[in-house]
């Protein structure tokens, strides 16, 4: 007869079997982060920091910094384009006209991104921005939470030797406000353990240097969403 404690025993085993299961299910999948939350924090429109390779005046709500930082330090990305519209300010952050209506970019939830060595070509420099858009595409049609729209290879106006557009999944918001949430992914102990020490809340730069974001590698305006 089985004690209780061998009971037990085997009810632990049999779960850490399934577990185990959905472990490897999961690996499986491979692609997009394994967990997402809701950021509630308060959204604001930044610059991009240097640890994510940009053009120049190129912005984003803040809340999405973080991923971008995560997939800075293992694709080879450099950012075209973030946050398309008015600044409190008075400026204009991004590309001008060039982004489809209700395009994620008019909350500064959406990048779009081209290789760090710059080819025009489909070619090998692309091989890192591909992985990129398969992680967070595994399917076309079907992004990994938390991005909204993936437009990459089989979407007009994108894919390798073009652009790769990534956005993340948020709140219902009318261009140019920030939404009440993002959906974004944890980004581990560098960056998301400890509270970063309070500073003075910042200014948005008053003239964002000149030239932002008009120029694309490799023709990108056209259809930017
Ligand atoms: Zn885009």
């Amino acid at each position: 007869m089985a004690t209780a404690a061998e009971k037990m025993g085997r009810a632990l085993l049999a779960l850490a079997a399934l577990l185990a299961i959905g472990l490897l299910a999961a690996n499986s999948a491979s692609a997009g982060p394994t967990t997402t939350r809701l950021a509630y924090a308060t959204g604001e429109i930044v610059p991009l920091p240097a640890a994510i390779p940009h053009e120049e005046g190129d912005m984003v709500d803040r809340r999405i910094v973080p991923n971008l930082r995560w997939i800075a330090a293992r694709f080879p990305i450099y950012v075209t384009d973030g946050y398309s519209g008015p600044l409190p300010s008075g400026e204009h952050a991004g590309c001008d006209q060039c982004h489809v209506r209700n395009s994620d970019h008019y909350n500064g939830l959406a990048v779009d991104i081209v290789p760090l060595s710059p080819s025009s070509k489909c070619d090998a420099n692309w091989t890192g921005i591909t992985r990129l858009a398969e992680w967070a595409e595994p399917l076309q049609g079907q992004p990994a939470a938390p991005f909204r729209w993936v437009g990459y290879n089989g979407d007009a106006g994108h894919g390798c030797g073009h652009h790769l557009h990534l956005s993340w999944q948020h709140a219902p918001v009318p261009q140019f406000q920030l939404a009440e949430w993002v959906e974004v992914f944890p980004t581990g102990p560098t960056t998301g353990r400890k509270p970063r020490p309070k500073t003075p809340p910042q200014k948005l730069p008053t003239g964002p240097p000149g030239g932002i974001g008009t120029i694309h590698a490799g023709g990108v305006s056209a259809r930017g969403d």
